[in-house]
Order: C-alpha cells, then structure tokens, then sequence
C-alpha cells in the first residue's frame, strides 16, 4: 500500500486508496488536519499536531512550526531571515538546546502521520507519495524526501501540489490537450499553476506565487482594522494573538454570513473590544491584498503563452478560497466560474493518494510531469551561460551537449553548472562543479559530452564524458543553489530588465572571442605567407587587424564586428593560401 501525504505549513494529512476509493484518515480525535507543529519537552518524545500546538502556546521556545519554508534552504537566504547561522550552511532551528534541521522536524510529523494511518488501518504503512509546492527547487525537493525517509518511509514520489489537486478534481478524465488554472492560496503562500492533458498526462507548464501571501495577511489586516473600529491602541503580546485568533474566525464566518460581531473582553486595562463587522467591510479591506493574486495569474499565463479563455477549468486549492470574494476574482480573471466541486483544503492530500495507486497499478497508470522553474546550463569559455535545459521544460528530461577545449594543451574541463535566465554566467547562479580530465590536445580536439537529467522527483543529475578517453564523472545535485522564490522572481524579472544590455554583453564576448582567435591566427599567417602578397594587401591586413585591437579596447559590440568583417574580407587569399597548404 502507498499512502498519499500532503506535507503542508500549518496542517498535514495522510490518505490511502481503500476499497475503490481514496481516503483520507483521522487520528484517535476524528480529526484529519494534523497540525504541522512539532514540540519538544525537556525530557522524552516530541508531541505533534493539536498537542504540539497546546504546547506550543505555553513554550513557544520549544516548538517548530512551518517548517517548511525553511525545508532544503541556507542560512542567509531570504526566507531565514528570522533565524542567525553561518552564511550558506544548512539551515538550522535553535530548540531546546539543539539545533534540529528542517527535515528532522519535518520527520517528527511523517512520523506521526504513519502513527495515525497504522492505528486505523491496523497495519503497516512503510511507501509513500508527498506533496511539495510546484516551485520548490531540487534541494527542498530532495529535504522533503530526505525528512520521509528519517521518518521510516520508502518515499516512493514527490508530487507537485497542483497537479495533485487537478487529480483530486477528477481533471484527468478531461479531453486531451485540456488546460488547467489550480488557485492555490493558503494560509502563507500563493500560487498559480498552469497544468495540460497531454496523452493522459499532466504537465505543469508553468508556475507563479508569492511565498508571503494568505489568509495570515488577512487576518492582520481584520485585525487592523478591529482596532480602529474599537479606539484600542496598546495591545500585550497575549493580546494580540486573542485579536488574530478572533479576527481568522470572523473571516471565515463571514464566507458563508453577511455579518457577525466580534467580541473580546478586557482588551485593554477593563476596556473591551465590541464591533460588528459585515462581510462587505471585510472585502473591502481584504480587496487589495487579495488583488495581488491578479498579476501572478497574468504571468503564469503569460509562460504559458495562453489567454485567458483558452483556460478550461480553473480549481481552487487552499482554505482562504472559500471566500467568495477570492472566487468572484479568480472567475474575472479566467472568465469562468471555478470548479467548487472538492474541498479545497483536502484536494492535494486526495491526490497525493491517487498517485499513490497509480505507482500501485489500481488506477490506470498516469504519468505526472512537472517543469523546471530556471534554465538549466554550464558555463562556457568567456564567461557565458550555455543553457542545456530551458526553463519551464517537462520533466523528466534529459538534454545533452558536446564541448571542446578552447586553449591548446589544456588537460581538462570545469564544468561549471549554473541555474538561471542571465546571459552571462555570473548572473546566474552556481549549482556545482568539477573537473573533467583529458589528455592535453590541440585546440578544439577534446570531446566532452555533457549531459543534464532531471528525473520525476525534479533532482538533477550532471554527466560529463571524455569521448577520447571514454573517463566520466557524475554529479547528483541535491542542493541546488538555495534560493528562495523571491529570488527566482527577482531572476525572472532581472533578466527582463537586463535583456538589452545582457544580449550586448553576450554578442560582445562572441565577438571577442572570435577577434581573440583571429588575431594570432592571422599574425602567424601573414609570417608564413606575406611574403608571397603584395605588399599594399599586407598593409591592408596589418591596419585591419589594428582596427580589431582597437574595437576590443573600445568595447564597441558594433565596432567590433565590423572590423571583424572587414578583416575578414581583407584575408581572403591569405585563408585560400592557408587551406591550399593545409590540404597539399
Ligand atoms: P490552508 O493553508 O490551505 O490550510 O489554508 C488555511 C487558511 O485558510 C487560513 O488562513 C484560514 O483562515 C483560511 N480559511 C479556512 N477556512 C476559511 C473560510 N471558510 N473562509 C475564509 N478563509 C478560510
């Protein structure tokens, strides 16, 4: 049996596929939302989920929770910000005394997931499939399964969220080449992905978010806004969490309710906190916020290179979309009413279970495809990206290419393998290196095959073969550069704006590279032949070839290709000269 685990920020669930059909199980409480909160006591085993979160309220030092925004990340990186450690290294979290990782915390909840399943099923549950958001990079890919196997799991798949949720919605019985918007927005993050029917098949063909923006932010601002209404201004820290608490639970009374009143007494000194809110005040200050949602629907469809229209169902993933006025957006958006038919804060973990048979053979056998977030390349002679895999291809994949040395006697390669949409290879960011020997050679005599593979839990493998020797070596990258998904907007929204200046900056260095080569190519020749030219093309030569040294030192990308040319055209019976040698 392969359970089905969706391994959420604030709450986690576990299903398997009984009897014909997908379940999912409840713990000794009757509940199936186990919060992802884990703590830790002085002495003795962790508790998770609504204990954990009890707990966690009386000593918040010694719990963890959404711990998956920190899952497969570095210190230093946007989302740790809240936390101190050396630059770079693996994020730890300071509990108790210990520093725990991400995936050990994680672990503690697997582990009480598999508790639960087993007690209701009687029976063990060792396989699993888990669910990940679309945009989670190779190294939080590789974390998660990392913090299923510690929890005694053989972790069978890592899933993407959304297309997990478009199985749920029963999406792939839909015609072939059908196209589908999953509107995810939770209690943190935001996301929209764009998914297609391909032969039976979904592929995800683009995805788009904010990892800081939910029904939390909501509730900051109903609380916000409750102060006004109330005159209160200084609030105890005990004080504010009340306020949140009650702000979250009249926002999600007020998704089925036109109006309710909040009430908490002894907000401040003997002063307590009355007011009636109606939903239409609650629109209105959520309007904006959830707005934000508009322009990463627009980019994901714009990856996608679709029109709204051409979008054949749009579902809705997450708690905050029971609010009609998140579903009122999203079908202006689309211009289509959204499919309500799932429960949206069951669908991904529904789906997790129904790749689950399917890797089992009960269920016709669908493939599920996923898409690298950033092209994928290795860094060639000038400091150039070389991409082998674009951004936004399916995977799995696999993509290969042939290099050369560019320096005569060089006895090797650096592979450089690089992530990102930039021009030149600084720009983008560093996955890895190594060194791939060969025996020195005239240039352009090696032969490395280079090769990137990325198979379906998105983890990315590098090889690289000496083709005259037949000497490889492979890299497996688990940690891709950590970045976090501000920073991949940030890449995207870079290369845009640099898109002018980077193609200069890459024609230039062709350029270069080209002058570079010419240069002495041309010297020897004109040694070894000039003599049999007439002296005025000698000249010619000679001053066209200042012209390219000249136009290197300017920088001039224009410039420089003209003199290129011209001192192409001038060579021409020095080159005819050159190849008659070489083949006599
Ligand atoms: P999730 O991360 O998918 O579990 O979603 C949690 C978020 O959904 C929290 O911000 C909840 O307040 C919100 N939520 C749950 N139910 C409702 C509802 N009926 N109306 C509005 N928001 C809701």
């Amino acid at each position: 049996m392969i359970a089905g685990i969706d391994l959420g920020t604030t709450n986690s669930l576990i299903g398997v596929y009984e009897s014909g059909f997908p379940t999912l199980l409840a713990d000794s409480e009757g509940k199936r939302l186990i919060p992802s909160v884990v703590f830790y006591p002085e002495n003795g085993i962790p508790v998770v989920g609504r204990e954990g979160l009890r707990m966690q309220a009386l000593h918040p030092e010694r719990a963890a929770a959404s711990v998956k925004r920190f899952i497969g990340r570095r210190f230093g990186e946007e989302e740790t910000e809240a936390l101190s450690g050396p630059k770079g290294s693996p994020v730890t979290l300071p509990i108790n005394g210990k520093n725990l990782t991400p995936e050990q915390v994680s672990a503690e909840i697997l582990k009480t997931l598999k508790v639960v399943a087993e007690e209701r099923l009687g029976t063990s549950v060792n396989r699993v499939v888990i669910t990940v958001p679309a945009y989670f990079n190779d190294a939080q890919r590789a974390a998660t399964r990392r913090a299923g196997e510690l929890a005694g799991f053989v972790v069978e798949r890592i899933l993407s969220e959304p297309t997990a949720a478009a199985l749920a919605y029963g999406l792939d019985r839909l015609q072939e080449n059908s196209k589908v918007a999953v509107y995810d927005l939770g209690g943190g993050t935001f996301d929209l992905s764009i998914l297609r029917l391909d032969n039976g098949v979904f592929q995800v063909l683009s995805t788009h978010g904010d990892t800081r923006l939910g029904g939390d932010d909501l509730d900051e601002a109903i609380a916000g806004l409750l102060l006004r209404e109330a005159g209160i201004t200084a609030l105890t820290l005990e004080m504010k969490v009340r306020l949140k608490e009650a702000a979250r639970a009249a926002k999600e009374l007020l998704s089925n309710e036109e109006s309710t009143a909040v009430l908490l007494p002894f907000m401040e000194g003997s002063k307590s906190l009355e007011v009636p809110l109606t939903r239409s005040q609650v629109e209105e200050i959520c309007g904006p916020i959830i707005a934000r949602t508009r322009a990463h629907c627009l980019r994901a469809l714009e990856d996608a290179g679709l029109k709204s229209e051409e979008i054949d169902q749009v579902i809705l993933v997450g708690g905050s979309t029971r609010m009609p006025l998140v579903q009122r957006l999203v079908a202006e958006i689309f211009g289509k009413q959204p499919n309500l038919s799932q429960h949206p804060d069951e669908a991904v973990a529904l789906g997790a279970v129904l790749q689950g048979a399917i890797l089992e053979g009960n269920l016709r056998n669908i493939v599920l495809l996923d898409v690298t977030p950033l092209s994928l390349g290795i860094e060639t002679f000038g400091g150039l990206m070389n991409v082998i895999i674009p951004r936004n291809t399916t995977i799995p994949t696999k993509a290969g290419e042939m290099f050369t040395n560019a320096v005569a006697g060089q006895s090797g390669m650096k592979i450089i393998i690089l992530q990102g949409e930039r021009e030149l290879a600084g720009d983008n960011w560093t996955l890895g290196s190594f060194q791939i020997p060969f025996p020195p050679l005239p240039k352009g005599a090696a032969r490395v095959g280079v090769q990137f593979s990325i198979d379906a839990d998105g983890i990315l493998q590098v090889l690289a073969r000496d083709t005259v020797t037949g000497s490889e070596k492979i890299v497996e990258i688990q940690s891709a550069v950590e970045v976090s998904d501000e920073a991949v907007e940030a890449m995207l929204a870079g290369s845009l704006e640099h898109a002018i200046e980077d193609m200069d900056a890459r024609i230039f260095t062709e350029a270069r590279l080209k002058a570079e080569e010419m240069l002495p190519a041309v010297k020897v020749a004109l040694e070894q032949f000039g003599s049999e030219l007439p002296e005025s093309e000698v000249l010619d030569i000679r001053e066209k070839s200042s012209e390219v040294q000249a136009a290197l030192a300017s920088k001039e990308t224009t410039r420089l290709n003209q003199a290129i040319s011209s001192l192409d055209d001038a060579t021409q019976t020095l080159a005819t000269k050159l190849i008659e040698r070489g083949m006599g």
